[in-house]
């Protein structure tokens, strides 16, 4: 199968590790590198692309800022020394954007944000805004506060969750190596790359060792672990080289590199999500002229409704029905039942002054709702 071109995705996730970013000996940012790679993203951002990156190398920098020696740091140790290279790594990520005239911000995840659906709803909306107002999120885990039970630990992971938590169409995993080989290639001078792979067989995960470079956690293994994550949402997914200069220009080019492709497109695999594996906690009856909008693609606003059901949270799904009951769509809802029940019935800017907050007040946002089609509810299944 032929793989598709860099040029007709929409929002890219670009992961770079440690060991790319860092000059290990000298303990710093690999300043000439990381210029290079931020042209190849200014230029895709130019030509009107979100990009997201994930970061990783807090850990890494501060280790050298604050000299501490080689060797594995204890719990504790890692959490302060990420304390003080993420500052450096934000700053240096900022300054180079900046030269591009392109605005960045820092969002610093946890596991929890990330799988928890109220939270993972907060994360979404703020990294959503900043892509609207066209800056560049800088992602990287909370390593100061994530402690080993409830961590991700790696960025390959966690970057394949953002991607499909923001419904990225790719997701650019650069690494120290080219793409997935059919034995690990330092050991075995018959091991192939391998440029296409349409399904993560357990024949694929087999092929990735354990290996992990010094100074990043990721080995092939997690990036396999993220090609799953990515291609069951939705996302594809691409290994490749950061090794040399303008990593992305290389791909784009038609560089070696392998791609994990998926046959579903991420808004739709979301909203199979929605619709077919979700529990719904509760319903919202809505009126006629709500109905009306939801077939013609709306947000589901607070003053639609008017009789809500069940005990839901913020994030938990619900089922939409009409004035007869009849049901119109599935979705995750924005409010708590306490707070849809305040709000229901009532226009925008009333139920923003009577929760006191302002700005996003539909119930249901248009994203996280699956309308029935005549046929009923489309689960995929
Ligand atoms: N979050 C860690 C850091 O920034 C790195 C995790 C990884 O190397 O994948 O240092």
């Amino acid at each position: 199968m032929s793989h598709p071109k860099l040029k007709n995705f929409r929002r890219i996730v670009v992961k770079v590790g440690s060991s790319l970013l860092i000059d290990a000996a000298a303990g710093e940012v690999k300043t000439a590198w990381l210029e290079a790679l931020v042209a190849d993203i200014a230029s895709l951002h130019k030509e009107g692309r979100d990009i997201l990156i994930v970061s990783s190398g807090s850990i890494a920098l501060g280790r050298s800022k604050l000299k501490l020696s080689s060797g594995t740091l204890k719990l504790e140790e890692s959490q302060a020394a990420a304390a003080v290279g993420q500052i450096a790594l934000a700053r240096i990520w900022a300054k180079t954007l900046e030269q591009h005239g392109i605005g960045t911000g820092q969002i610093l995840v946890t596991l929890q944000d990330t799988e928890e659906r109220r939270r993972y709803l907060n994360a979404r909306s703020t990294i959503s805004k900043l892509l609207e107002w066209r800056a560049v999120p800088v992602i990287n885990e909370n390593d100061t506060v994530a402690t080993n039970e409830i961590r991700y630990g790696d960025n390959d992971r966690l970057a394949a969750r953002v991607a499909t938590m923001t419904s990225a169409d790719l997701l650019i995993l650069l690494s120290d190596i080219d793409g997935l080989y059919t034995a690990p290639p330092g050991a075995n001078p018959n091991a192939k790359l391998i440029p296409v792979v349409d399904a993560v067989t357990a024949d694929i995960e087999a092929m990735a060792g354990a290996a992990e470079s010094e100074l990043s956690r990721g080995g092939m293994r997690t990036k396999i672990e993220a090609a799953k994550i990515a291609t069951s949402a939705g996302t594809h997914m691409l290994i490749a080289s950061g090794k040399i200069e303008h990593p992305l220009k290389a791909i784009a080019d038609g560089g070696r590199c392998t791609w994990f492709l998926t046959p579903a497109n991420p808004v739709t695999a979301r909203k199979r999500w929605i619709a077919g594996s979700l529990e719904p906690k509760g319903t919202l009856i809505i009126d006629a002229g709500a109905v009306a909008a939801l077939y013609a693609g709306k947000s589901l606003l607070p003053a639609g409704i008017v009789r809500i059901d069940g005990d839901f949270a913020r994030g938990d799904a619900v089922i939409v029905r009409g004035p007869d009951g009849h049901e119109i769509g599935r979705g995750l809802v924005a409010y708590d039942v306490e707070n849809a029940e305040l709000i229901k019935g009532r226009s925008s800017s009333d139920a923003a002054r009577i929760l006191g907050v302002s700005g996003r007040t539909e119930m249901i946002h248009r994203d996280d709702l699956v309308v029935a089609g005549p046929r009923g509810l489309e689960t995929g299944k």
